[in-house]
């Protein structure tokens, strides 16, 4: 799905970072002219500031991530907070990440709450430990559901968010299953 981020030139992508926010994921992507003006290429935070040199390492991963929401956004602009996430940290991180995250956001005393109860948007949580609790389920139940049922289920998913429902009925029609089995497959697979 995102795969084809490879063919944009990092070197004229500018990431920005909104201020006061603890996340890189919170920064949008931008893209700079020779005069050094930006101007907004994918729709992810309103404010706009120069990347910092801390995040010069992971920046290939925040493209990613970044990327991936601009990608989401075309497909199924009313996607659900945690799918895109899910989708845009799956993008950010190495294969299998998902499950050794949350594996070890268990056993700090972390909760997984059921998708049914995350917000639609997480920028509505006042709660960073809960929106950080949301970033690692996601990721991981989205490398499970293209681990066993491959990117081809998630386009469809994305293509059927834009039809009548909510997103539980486009996760049936998409994957001819409840998310509630899915989502009791998904928990046996941490264990
Ligand atoms: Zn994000």
């Amino acid at each position: 799905m995102c795969r084809s981020y490879s063919a944009w030139a990092i070197d004229n992508v500018v990431l920005a970072e909104k201020p006061n926010r603890p996340f890189a994921s919170r920064c949008r992507l931008v893209r700079s002219n020779s005069r050094g003006d930006s101007w907004v290429e994918g729709l992810v935070s309103s404010l706009t500031v120069p990347i910092l040199p801390r995040h010069a390492d992971t920046i290939a991963q925040v493209v990613r991530h970044e990327y991936t929401h601009v990608v989401v956004y075309e497909l199924a602009p009313g996607c659900p907070a945690w799918i895109n996430e899910g989708l845009a940290s799956y993008e950010q991180y190495p294969p299998g990440t998902g499950k050794e995250r949350i594996k070890a956001w268990l056993a700090r005393g972390g909760k997984v709450i059921p998708f049914g109860e995350v917000p639609l948007s997480f920028m509505s949580s006042p709660d960073p430990s809960a929106i950080r609790g949301y970033y690692i389920q996601s990721h991981s139940m989205m490398e499970f559901l293209i681990d066993r049922y491959g990117l081809g289920k998630i386009r469809l998913l994305l293509r059927e968010l834009n039809k009548k429902g909510d997103w539980t009925a486009a996760f049936r029609r998409a994957f001819s299953r409840s998310f509630e089995a899915t989502e009791k497959d998904w928990l046996d697979s941490l264990n």
